[in-house]
């Protein structure tokens, strides 16, 4: 971080402003909305400002700059049009260490000024260091397009009901609750939408009955989603996947969730590592019921975090049952699950009018005494089929698949850690395919697909790792969507 951004109160203290032109007055324009009192120092004055003198809203003093101008001063900018009358202002300030501001100068500027989005008392500060002003200023739009009009009388509302809440809800987990379903809520959206203002008395009573309510049940009961958090790369969560991971209170999360992903959790949010150990996962599955029961239990608000799609071979059917039988609450947010994304970012689709009228799903965990696959039917040309947990079973799978009857020259592919930046896909028949995997020292997670349409990886791809050209060209796009060209 180049700069350190705060908010400064300025109501009623002193500032200064060297310049007497159009850009000072702008600038003195933002002052004086933060309450500032401002005094001005210049030979002459800008129109607009000769009439604020003429108000007494702001202090001329008709001279050149002296350093005695900085006396007590909280704050200086210089605005003027010469080099180094600025550069003498910034060096007198900074020798009596008052923040000094140079208009378009960031080399002399202690301070710089971020582009704001005012919704008082919520303010949006966006700045660049002073690298990309353009990008800055398109930020602002974004934000000014997306945040309510209404937001700073919300904010305003919830700043008077502090004290009372905080009175009437003794916990801290029940009162951060409270404001997170208060935001959320009906109250919230009729107050932002204008259909109840601030001052109604019939506002006064929904909330005094909201609070009424919360403190009287004590402690809001705890809850668990279970959320898809995809195959890794964070762009293919959910809305509601984000904002499971911005509400929680706890996060248990497994082997297969990025860290990109977990980096948009709420930041105070505790993290659990619950990944299986393999051979373990029995003893670790009832572990990691009994502690989503004793942490929704606390009244927690539990994000069980899983990669793809929690019911698509995610054991997430079995987690529910035990908190259905617990009588917990919970809620189900589905992700895109491995088979959608790496066939995506790999340019495999999956069905085709000519190669695949049929998409199974099927777990690779297939050998010996689990081998309940139905071979024969998946062995029928005109279909695909995705085997997730595959990789240790390849040769296996490939060969079942052979014997009963697919072609030797029948195309598969292999995707290893779909949708991130480290993603392979090797790509052969169900003949060379394991050979192919085991050269290229292809690691779990890893997932295998097998039908004709693995040729058109040859044509379709678009997303490399690696850095070529298809990636290039995702990162552009992720940025100029940022910015709305
Ligand atoms: N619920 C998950 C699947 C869990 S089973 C989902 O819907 O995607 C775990 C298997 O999923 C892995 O063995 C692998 O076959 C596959 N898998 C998950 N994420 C993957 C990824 N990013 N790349 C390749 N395979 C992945």
């Amino acid at each position: 971080m180049d700069y350190f951004p705060i908010f400064l109160r300025l109501t009623g203290e002193p500032v200064l402003v060297v310049g007497g032109g159009e850009v000072a007055a702008r600038k003195i324009a933002s002052l004086q909305r933060a309450g500032a009192k401002v005094s001005v120092v210049a030979p002459e004055l800008h129109d607009s400002l000769v009439r604020k003198v003429g108000t007494g809203e702001i202090v001329h003093l008709a001279a050149e700059f002296q350093p005695e101008h900085l006396h007590r001063k909280r704050l200086v900018i210089a605005a003027t049009d010469k080099r180094a009358v600025n550069a003498w202002v910034a060096h007198q300030a900074e020798s009596q260490n008052i923040p000094v501001n140079v208009v378009d100068d960031r080399e002399l500027s202690r301070f710089i000024m971020p582009a704001i989005v005012d919704r008082s008392p919520v303010v949006v500060a966006v700045a660049s260091s002073g690298d990309a002003p353009v990008l800055t200023r398109r930020l602002r739009e974004k934000l000014e397009g997306f945040l309510p009009q209404r937001l700073g009388v919300l904010a305003r509302l919830a700043g008077r009901l502090r004290p009372v809440v905080k009175r009437r809800i003794d916990d801290a987990g029940a009162r951060r609750r409270f404001w997170e379903r208060f935001f959320d809520g009906p109250l919230a959206s009729d107050l932002l939408a204008g259909r109840v203002h601030e001052h109604d008395q019939e506002l006064e009573q929904r909330i005094v009955e909201t609070i009424g309510l919360t403190a009287a049940k004590g402690a809001a009961p705890g809850e668990v989603v279970l959320v898809g958090a995809g195959p890794g790369d964070p762009g293919l969560l959910t809305l509601r996947a984000l904002r499971a991971l911005q509400n929680a209170d706890v996060i248990l999360y497994d082997r297969l969730v990025s860290s990109e992903v977990l980096d948009l959790a709420r930041r105070d949010a505790q993290k659990i590592y619950v990944g299986k150990t393999a051979g373990k996962a029995h003893v670790v599955q009832e572990g990691i019921n009994e502690l989503l029961v004793r942490l929704a239990r606390e009244g927690k608000r539990v994000c069980r975090l899983k990669g793809g799609d929690p019911f698509i071979f995610g054991r997430g059917g079995e987690e529910l049952e035990v908190l259905a039988a617990h009588g917990i609450r919970f809620e189900v947010v589905p992700g895109v699950t491995a088979a959608a994304g790496c066939a995506a970012y790999a340019g495999i689709p999956l069905t085709h009018r000519e190669h695949a009228q049929m998409l199974t799903f099927v777990t690779g965990h297939c050998k010996g005494e689990t081998d309940k696959v139905d071979w024969e039917m998946l062995a029928r040309p005109g279909q695909t089929a995705v085997f997730y947990m595959g990789l240790g079973h390849l040769d296996h799978i490939l060969g079942r698949l052979r014997e009963h009857g697919l072609a030797v020259g029948h195309a598969a592919a292999v995707i290893e850690q779909g949708t991130q930046s480290s993603q392979r896909v090797i790509t052969g028949t169900l003949g060379d395919l394991g050979q192919k995997v085991t050269e290229a020292g292809i690691q779990s997670p890893a997932l295998l697909i097998v039908g004709e349409v693995a040729r058109l990886h040859d044509t379709l791809h678009w997303f490399n790792a690696a850095g070529s050209d298809g990636k290039r060209f995702a990162d552009r796009d992720g940025l100029w969507s940022l910015v709305g060209t």
